[in-house]
């Protein structure tokens, strides 16, 4: 008797996501070979046929053992989930198959993670897409970079398999940060776990974002290219290629800058008056580099004769104006908590031999009633422990790491933004009703926290160690005199090669550069 080899995809969990043909292979099987987790999606097919479930790890000779039932005669059904055809076992089962075997081999094809995760996001998978799986089990890391960097630069929409295991945990930094050098930061992005299957999640960051997330290998990243929009709480990418050129995409062309000039990467108000400063008492011509428009007008106005650099550009668009513009200097005046920004520039200045130096703002003493803590996701668990009504001082960026926490649906959230259209979209799309958004650019006064959070009836305030340009003070003289819990999440760490505390400082390193 001819033996059957069937390569049976299951899809991503359930029943009704598996293809009527697939179903058709598994009862036509007497010998079923499959991972034991994925046998409860197939129980209706299993009564009465021999199964084998080899552990996940031996998926070698779990091919084997179909290929030797196969070679016996026996009609063998080789499962997978998803697509058994993709990062699964039909490639293993080709490679111990031999030219002269003489059962018959059929694969059926399944609902794979990118098109099943995809779905649960929208449409962001419309046109040119890669999947790039990020164990290193069966390849050279390096590889994987590569891979990854090719698609970024390409601006491929892509799929990340594998993302996260106990084992494998930086892995998927790198690669985030590899897109992020030829990609837009806010790139839509979707993970999504479990698809499919009891315990599904399905979220949307902005790609600069997913730097601060914690993934596991239940999860799939889906990354959008530099069209992808949201529409309804979801992304999609439309097809056909718009207008590559068109302007705020990862990489712009580079504006006609000064020369030889001292660049001051700012966007904060102690930023643009140091800037200002600058501009006033030095020979050198300054340029503000600001990360949004808004922050260029501020700029514009603030800091007269300084040449203006703003809007979101990449990393490939910093590094071309730099060198385009041989600056002499690269000045750091991000907020304290920019820490993904301040690594690019200190990386990018590194690379280019341009001197970099660093301005950071003072940290306000802490008063001993405060709370400290270490991260935001450690504020997130801090403060869902101690409040009911918690109020969010802590900017946008890491809205999701609160409202997505566990135990957050029992929490009444209130969040202050600044008036960009794009925070409060992000405040809306992760459900915060627009009785609790308020938005407007600070500072604000002790008085006006006061009044705002007696209003609220907040007992639970979220900030950062902001300094004085942050409005630090205010906020925890008003949570003092109301007697509400302030935490306080700490200032990330990071390995500046010269910091100053003042501009006094700032302008002693430039002359010691010998920067006139
Ligand atoms: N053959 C499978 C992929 C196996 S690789 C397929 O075609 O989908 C295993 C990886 O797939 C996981 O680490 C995860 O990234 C992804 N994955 C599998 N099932 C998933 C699900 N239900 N939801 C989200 N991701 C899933």
């Amino acid at each position: 008797m001819n033996g059957v080899l069937n390569l049976v995809s299951v899809g991503p969990g359930f029943a009704d996501l598996i293809i009527p043909r697939a179903i058709a292979a598994l009862q036509e099987s007497d010998v079923i070979v499959a991972y034991d987790l994925y046998l409860r999606w197939i129980e209706p097919y299993l009564e009465g046929k021999e199964i084998h479930t080899p552990p996940l790890t031996q998926e070698r000779a779990r091919a084997l053992l179909a290929i030797e039932k196969a070679r016996g005669g026996a009609k063998v059904a080789l499962i997978s989930s998803g697509d058994i055809g993709i990062y699964a076992m039909a490639a293993l089962a080709y490679e111990e198959m031999r030219e002269d075997d003489t059962f018959e081999v059929k694969l059926i094809p399944g609902v794979t993670s990118a098109n099943a995760c995809a779905s649960l996001l929208g449409s962001p998978l419309s046109h040119d897409f890669a999947t790039l799986s990020l164990s290193d089990l069966l390849c050279p890391w390096e590889w994987i970079e590569h891979r990854a960097r090719h698609i970024a630069q390409a601006d491929l929409a892509c799929v990340l398999y594998n993302v996260q295991s106990a084992g494998r945990q930086e892995g998927v930094y790198r690669v985030l940060s590899l897109m992020l050098e030829s990609k837009a930061p806010h790139t839509l992005c979707g993970v999504v776990k479990n698809a499919y299957r009891p315990g599904q999640e399905v979220a949307i960051y902005r790609l600069d974002e997913m730097m601060s997330l914690k993934f596991d290998m239940l999860t799939t990243i889906v990354i959008g290219n530099r069209f992808t929009q949201r529409k309804r709480g979801q992304i999609f990418t439309p097809r056909g290629y718009n207008d590559w050129s068109a302007p705020d995409l990862a990489v712009a062309p580079a504006p006609v800058l000064p020369e030889h000039g001292v660049w001051i990467f700012s966007g904060t108000s102690d930023g643009n008056a140091l800037a200002a400063q600058l501009a006033k008492s030095g020979a050198s011509p300054v340029i503000v580099s600001s990360a949004t428009e808004y922050g260029g007008e501020i700029a514009l106005k603030d800091c007269p004769g300084v040449a203006l650099w703003s809007g979101r550009q990449g990393i490939e668009a910093r590094r071309q104006a730099l060198v385009q513009s041989k600056a002499r200097v690269v000045l750091d005046a991000t907020h304290p908590y920019a820490q993904i920004m301040s690594a690019q520039l200190i990386e990018l200045s590194r690379e280019l031999g341009i001197p970099y130096l660093r301005y950071e703002r003072p940290a306000t003493p802490l008063a001993d009633d405060v709370i400290r803590c270490a991260s935001p996701r450690d504020a997130a668990e801090q403060a869902i422990a101690r409040g009911q009504r918690i109020f969010l001082a802590t900017g946008s960026k890491d809205l999701a790491t609160f409202l997505q926490a566990p135990g957050a649906d029992q929490k009444q959230w209130f969040v202050r933004l600044t008036a960009e259209p794009e925070f409060l979209q992000r405040a809306l799309d992760l459900g915060v009703p627009r009785d609790r958004i308020c938005a407007m650019q600070g500072p604000f006064s002790a008085a006006f926290n006061s009044a705002l959070w007696r209003d609220w009836q907040i007992d639970c305030v979220v900030t950062k160690e902001s300094g004085a340009a942050g409005g630090y003070a205010a906020k925890a003289a008003a949570a003092h005199e109301l007697g509400i819990a302030l935490l306080v999440i700490a200032r990330p760490q990071l390995d500046y090669p010269h910091v100053s505390e003042t501009f006094d400082g700032v302008a002693q390193q430039l002359v010691a550069l010998q920067i006139p």
